[in-house]
């Protein structure tokens, strides 16, 4: 079957500006996650970027010297602004920054843990699925523990699960779920007793913990400044405020980061290494994540962190006053989530999806979570009083979730994992269906 015929470019333009009309609404602060845009002339300054490098590739950094000084330039910012971090490399995302620290841990393991002969990696259960789609494709086993009543790692019952085969203790700063800070420097402090790797998950929380003080905020500890602390992920296209398709995994030791490279010398197409599991990488990513941060600067992201961390408090306020809900933990930074009590908390959420709110569902338990970023600044109000009134109206009319809501409650509590496995894995088969 040929292609159809070639369109004028104006028309394919039209049909592109068409297409987005269901699309969720970032721009007015109407979604909670997917999106950080940090404002008009933020997008400017990417937009420009990577437009001006869609065409450079990342992969062959001889032949854009240019792509090397970027990627340079921000790692070296980051591992500066995340207490000394000797080297790193940029990723496409989250998990292809996770799934090389976790490659790197297992090929260390392999010369420095010789007596680990099936590999483990201990987290806690709100650490993200880049962990476990990470596992599944390494060959390591990830062995889950539960949370304390504060929704934080348990760390005496990662001690617990330590045993010869464990090589990598994983916290988080801050989980998505519940947007709380794992006590690193304990889970620092026993890897670094039992000799141990530990990887601080900062996708989320690393470009808003590292300015928080400064912005008037909580501190924590949570980076290289903690010894112990051997990498760290964080996303650049998160609170970075870059483009799509940027992130940093970064190392203590440089030693620890040369198990994450891959090299193969017999190809008949020539010699062949790669930092990371990209081949052909995207220079417009690259370009403009440099970008956004000469453009933010300290001072910029100091006052955007100001923002968001101001913003996620006075929605917590607000959640919090609001008779039928509860936060869930005690977030301090800029995801909170919050449940019902006495009430269908999906019932709320579906009727806030009617008046045009995406929220995020929570499992075990049932939950509500929002990503606090910079266009939610000036939507609190309208927010706050859309949720009291439909939290009021599920609590007074003791009404249930009905459509997705529910379904989405009945899976999160349906016994067998099996079958919701089975069902998501349709689900994702029948999403892009051609036929
Ligand atoms: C988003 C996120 C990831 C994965 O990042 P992607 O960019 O979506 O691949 C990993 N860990 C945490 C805590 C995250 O929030």
């Amino acid at each position: 079957m040929p292609l159809a015929p070639g369109l004028p470019k104006d028309a394919v333009f039209a049909a592109l500006a068409d297409a987005r009309g269901g699309d969720a609404d970032w721009r007015r602060g109407r979604t909670f996650s997917l999106v950080y845009f940090a404002g008009d002339e933020s997008l400017e300054v990417i937009r420009h970027a990577y437009a001006a490098y869609i065409h450079e590739n990342g992969l062959s950094l001889d032949a854009f010297p240019s792509l090397r000084r970027f990627e340079r330039d921000v790692i070296r910012d980051a591992c500066a602004l995340f207490g000394g971090a000797a080297t790193g490399s940029m990723t496409s995302g989250g998990t292809e920054s996770v799934l090389m620290a976790m490659k790197a841990a297992r090929d260390w393991a392999r010369v420095h843990r010789p007596g680990a002969t099936t590999p483990t990696v201990i987290v806690p259960v709100s650490a993200h699925p880049a962990f476990d789609k990470a596992a599944h494709t390494l060959g390591v086993s990830l062995v889950k523990v539960p949370l304390g009543a504060d929704l934080r790692a348990d760390v005496a019952a990662m001690a617990a699960a330590i045993d010869a085969d464990t090589i990598l203790l994983v916290g988080t700063a801050f989980t998505f779920p519940h947007g709380v800070v794992d006590d690193i420097p304990a889970i620092a402090t026993l890897a670094a007793a039992r000799g141990l790797l530990c990887h601080v998950d900062a996708c989320l929380g690393g470009f808003v913990l590292a300015f928080a003080a400064e912005a008037g905020h909580e501190a924590v500890d949570f980076d290289f400044r903690v010894p112990g602390v051997t990498s760290l992920s964080c996303d650049l296209h998160k609170y970075g405020y870059a483009a799509k398709g940027a992130s940093l995994v970064l190392y203590r030791d440089r030693a620890l980061r040369l198990h994450q490279f891959f090299a193969t010398v017999d190809w008949p197409g020539g010699l062949y290494g790669s930092p990371t599991m990209a081949g052909t990488r995207p220079g417009g990513a690259i370009a403009a994540a440099w970008a956004i941060q000469r453009y933010l600067g300290h001072d910029g992201y100091v006052r955007l962190t100001r923002l968001v961390l101001d913003t996620a408090a006075a929605l917590r306020a607000g959640i919090a006053a609001i008779p039928g809900l509860r936060l869930l933990g005690d977030p301090r930074h800029s995801v909170l989530a919050f449940t019902g009590e006495g009430l269908d908390v999906f019932a709320v959420d579906e009727r806030m999806r009617k008046l045009g709110w995406h929220l995020d569902r929570l499992q075990t338990p049932s939950g509500v979570q929002m990503i606090v970023s910079p266009a939610h600044a000036g939507v609190v109000d309208e927010f706050l009083r859309d949720l009291g009134v439909v939290t009021a109206e599920v609590k007074e009319g003791g009404l249930a979730a009905e459509a997705d809501g529910a379904i989405y409650g009945a899976l999160a509590t349906l016994p067998d994992r099996g079958l919701v496995r089975e069902l998501v894995l349709g689900w994702i088969d029948g999403t892009d269906d051609v036929g």
